[in-house]
C-alpha cells in the first residue's frame, strides 16, 4: 500500500456534492480516506472572472501505481461530467495528485511532486492541516515552511 495525497477543486454546480460524489469515487477505485482536510473556499486562480472554488486535500492509501492513479483520476473527473471550457476554466471536479509517497517522477502524463504546490496556498493551507512536517521530496522542505514562503495573494477560507 501507498500513500498519496489528492487535491480536489470544483467551481461550478453543487460544488459540496461534487466534492462528495468524487471522495465516494475514490472510495471505490482507488483506495481508503485516511484523512480528509476541511472544505477550503478560494477565489478563482488564474482567472478572476469565474466563480469562487472548494478545494479539498485528501490522504489515500491506494494499491495503485502513480500511472494506474493518474488513469483513475482523469476517468472520475471525466465520469463525474468534467466540462472543460479553457484552460484554467470552470470545471465540474479537477483531481490532482500532490504526492505519491516520496516519489520524484517526471514523465509526459505525470509530473510528481504536482509542480504547483508551493505556489498556491490553497493547496498548502489543507496540506500543512494534513502533514505539516511532510518533507517536499524536490524542494526539500515542509509542507509548513513552503506555506511560509508562499506569496499567494488568493484568500483562502475554511468553511467547514
Ligand atoms: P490542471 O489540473 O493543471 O488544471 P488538468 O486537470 O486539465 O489541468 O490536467 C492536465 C494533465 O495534467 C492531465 O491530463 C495529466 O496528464 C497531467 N498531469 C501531470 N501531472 C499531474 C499530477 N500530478 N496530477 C494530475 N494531473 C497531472
Ligand atoms: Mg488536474
Amino acid at each position: 500500500m501507498s500513500q498519496c495525497y489528492l487535491l480536489l477543486g470544483t467551481n461550478i454546480g453543487d460544488k459540496k456534492r461534487n466534492l462528495l460524489q468524487a471522495r465516494d469515487a475514490i472510495v471505490e477505485r482507488i483506495g481508503k480516506i485516511t484523512n480528509p482536510s476541511a472544505i477550503y473556499q478560494t477565489s478563482a486562480w488564474g482567472k478572476e472572472d469565474q466563480d469562487d472554488f472548494l478545494n479539498q486535500v485528501l490522504e489515500v492509501e491506494t494499491a495503485l501505481n502513480p500511472e494506474q492513479l493518474l488513469a483513475i483520476c482523469l476517468e472520475i473527473e471525466k465520469d463525474l461530467g468534467r466540462v472543460r471550457f479553457e484552460h484554467w476554466g470552470e470545471r465540474l471536479i479537477d483531481i490532482d495528485i500532490l504526492y505519491y509517497e516520496d516519489q520524484v517522477i517526471t514523465s509526459q502524463r505525470l509530473t510528481v511532486p504536482h509542480p504547483e504546490i508551493q505556489n498556491r496556498k490553497f493547496t498548502l493551507i489543507p496540506l500543512v492541516e494534513l502533514a505539516p512536517d511532510f518533507i517536499h521530496p524536490k524542494m526539500n522542505q515542509t509542507n509548513k515552511d513552503l506555506l511560509g514562503l508562499c506569496t499567494d495573494p488568493l484568500e483562502v477560507v475554511k468553511i467547514e
